[in-house]
């Protein structure tokens, strides 16, 4: 087995991960620790932002925005394709800094976050050439009207810690193809990929069109959040953050949007290919350990084939490799850190104190060395849960899958839609009939049939309910200006 502790790449964290501010790299300031999940071990330091880095970083973008406001989406899309190149160029070193930072597998990085990242990348860069939009007419045949998407200037993009790379390259490649500047905060607990990022690109782009400042939501986010010459925010977080941004930044009425949590039911009948059924449930409750937004951890089973499907994800949970993110043969690696793992095993404590439902695989804390050294947490399926249960209703973001036995569809659509969420949502079935009637009853803005996972950036989803708000894709960073011209002089 390879020595992962002799990995050339420990030499990346040897210095101070840096911020970007008006083209120069800033590792001068406060910093912040790089804890490691794999073993709860300090392993390097990012640079951290105060309001006065804050403040110098938003004049410089703010000074940057019409130079690149003006450039042509061809000329624009030619930087986001020397990015991907640059990036492409050092994928190895991506996957070993989000595994040590956020113990995300080696193999997910490689094979998840770094080809989304390029092919965001690559398509923004087209998508930012065809910015069109709609003319109508108006019954006058001496005006015309046309509209036009205009970028809003400097955008914050907050970041989660659960795909660092992934949701910020696509975020930041659709503001900067939109003619934004880019201001992205990443998460205090997934910072150093991003820093990285910072690090190779620096020189890449004009002073001020992207800025990375690292540091603390109730810090750094709600000061730039609320920063008057930030002309637009988008956050991907948690539901709770979205509602404090949206009330930070009531007065000011700025446009945000806002991409959050889920809790995602999937559906299986009776009449699905079974086998394919629990593959797909697992991969959807079980990978990045369970801490993916659209990840299916409501799974509503009917009855007739409820205990083979039982027996079927207990298996699949047993035969999860969990181990250290750094080696190959890893498929789950530990949860992000102290405060979510103590809030995963809240949940699951809580369960089996409160019987809610019956314990059937994991539930356990590790005992052995690796496992019990970091935020590590087993695949657990909790079997026969009663529908509005705290473990049923709540978003866990861990490996925990709730099982709830039904009997109609109609039952199972309606607890499905039982919920305040509705990011993503699914079916297994063999019946077309059914997966069209689920189709249209989810109330979710992704449904997934008999697969899960999807979509892409040609195919952005937006959340219904407190899921989401304002928007995804491109549009998301564009204004529409109508223009009304009266062509006869009258
Ligand atoms: P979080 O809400 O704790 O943090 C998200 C970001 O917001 C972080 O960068 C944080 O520093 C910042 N933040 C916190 N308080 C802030 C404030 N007052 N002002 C400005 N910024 C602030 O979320 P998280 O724990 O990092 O991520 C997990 C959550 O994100 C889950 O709920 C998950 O479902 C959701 N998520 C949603 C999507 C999606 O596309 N819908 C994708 C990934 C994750």
């Amino acid at each position: 087995m390879a020595d992962v502790e002799k990995d050339p790449r420990w030499s990346l964290l040897s210095s101070t991960l840096p911020m970007l501010i008006d083209g120069k790299l800033v590792t001068d300031g406060p910093t912040s620790d790089i804890v490691s999940s794999r073993n709860r071990k300090v392993v390097g330091k990012f640079a951290v932002a105060d309001a006065a880095i804050s403040d110098k970083a938003v004049a410089a973008a703010r000074k940057a925005a019409p130079g690149w406001a003006g450039l042509s989406g061809y000329e624009r899309g030619k930087y986001l394709v020397k990015i991907a190149e640059i990036m492409e160029s050092h994928a190895a070193d991506f996957e070993f800094l989000d595994a040590v930072d956020i113990g995300k597998p080696l193999t997910a990085v490689r094979y998840s976050d770094m080809p989304v990242s390029l092919s965001a990348l690559a398509y923004f860069a087209g998508r930012g050439q065809d910015l069109s939009s709609r003319s109508a007419d108006l019954g006058d045949p001496h005006v015309s009207h046309r509209a036009r998407l205009e970028p809003y200037g400097v955008v914050l993009e907050v970041l989660p810690w659960n795909g660092p790379l992934w949701t910020g390259v696509q975020r930041m490649a659709a503001i900067l193809a939109a003619g934004n500047v880019a201001i992205m905060k990443p998460s205090e607990l997934a910072s150093a990929s991003f820093s990285y990022l910072a690090s190779l690109i620096a020189d890449v782009l004009p002073p001020g069109v992207l800025t990375v400042l690292n540091g603390k939501g109730s810090v750094v986010g709600s000061h730039l959040v609320t920063h008057p010459d930030v002309a637009m925010v988008s956050l991907t977080g948690g539901v709770e953050t979205g509602v404090r941004v949206l009330q930070d930044t009531a007065a000011q009425v700025k446009r945000v949007s806002l991409e959050l949590g889920g809790k995602n039911p999937n559906i299986v009948m009776a009449d699905a290919d079974l086998e394919n059924a629990i593959r797909w449930s697992a991969m959807g409750g079980f990978s990045n350990s369970g801490q993916i937004c659209v990840c299916g951890s409501r799974i509503l089973v009917q009855r007739p084939v409820y205990e083979e499907f039982a027996k079927g994800m207990v298996e699949a949970a047993k035969a999860q490799v969990v181990g250290d993110p750094l080696l190959e043969t890893t498929q789950m690696g530990p949860v992000v850190g102290e405060v979510h793992f103590e809030k995963v095993w809240g949940y699951i404590d809580h369960a089996i104190k409160n019987g809610e439902g019956e314990l059937l695989v994991g539930g356990e804390r590790y005992t052995d060395d690796t496992r019990a050294g970091g935020w590590y947490v087993p695949p657990t399926v909790f079997g026969g849960v009663t529908p509005g249960c705290v473990i049923e209703k709540e978003e866990i973001f861990g490996p925990v899958v709730t099982l709830t036995p039904f009997d109609t569809l109609d039952e199972a659509l309606a607890i499905a839609n039982d919920t305040t969420f509705g990011l993503a949502s699914g079916i297994f079935t063999s019946t077309v009939e059914n997966a069209e009637k689920a189709s249209r009853e989810l109330q979710a803005g992704a449904v997934y049939v008999n697969q899960w996972f999807g979509g892409g950036m040609q195919a952005p989803a937006q959340g219904y309910k407190t899921s989401g708000l304002g928007g995804v894709g491109i549009e998301k960073y564009l204004q529409t200006k109508n223009i009304f011209t009266r062509t006869n002089g009258d």
